[in-house]
């Protein structure tokens, strides 16, 4: 394996949304793949969204080797936050670099989720799709 291989890290975004622009799927940048894990909806998955985030990180496990990510951007929302913190520690305990998405509905509680983690926390609007859209594309730039 070449050294420009080795270099060339994942970029993984998460949500229980849709990404704006980027439909779930793998995208080549020229750092390395960008790895959009969503749901195609449009707007908040209210009941679903605990079962739907936990249908995406089902599909996460077993699918990437911890090895190959680079950054985890996870969207934290209103529905679903419980799911999707539990989820944060998992992938920021295998050491990953992960940063949390927000909107700031209960944003002392995703704060002090953030502090706990030791992660960074980037604010968004409800639902992330902007934010996490423009993630992406910075990674694909
Ligand atoms: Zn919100």
């Amino acid at each position: 394996m070449d050294e420009t291989t080795q270099n060339k890290k994942a970029t993984v975004v998460i949500t229980y949304n849709s990404v704006r622009g980027y439909p779930a799927g793998t995208y080549n940048g020229k750092n390395g793949p960008v790895i959009v894990y969503s749901n195609d909806n449009t707007e908040t998955w209210e009941d679903l969204a605990e079962q739907k985030l936990g249908s995406v990180m089902h599909g996460i496990f077993g699918r990437i080797n911890p090895e190959d990510i680079g950054q985890v951007y996870l969207y934290v929302g209103l529905h679903a936050r419980g799911g999707a913190l539990r989820a944060a520690r998992i992938l920021s305990g295998q050491g990953n670099k992960l940063t949390l998405v927000a909107c700031d509905c209960d944003a002392s509680e995703k704060q002090a989720a953030a502090r706990r983690l030791g992660v960074p926390l980037i604010w968004s609007g409800c639902g992330g799709r902007r934010t996490l859209g423009e993630i992406v594309e910075r990674a694909l730039a």
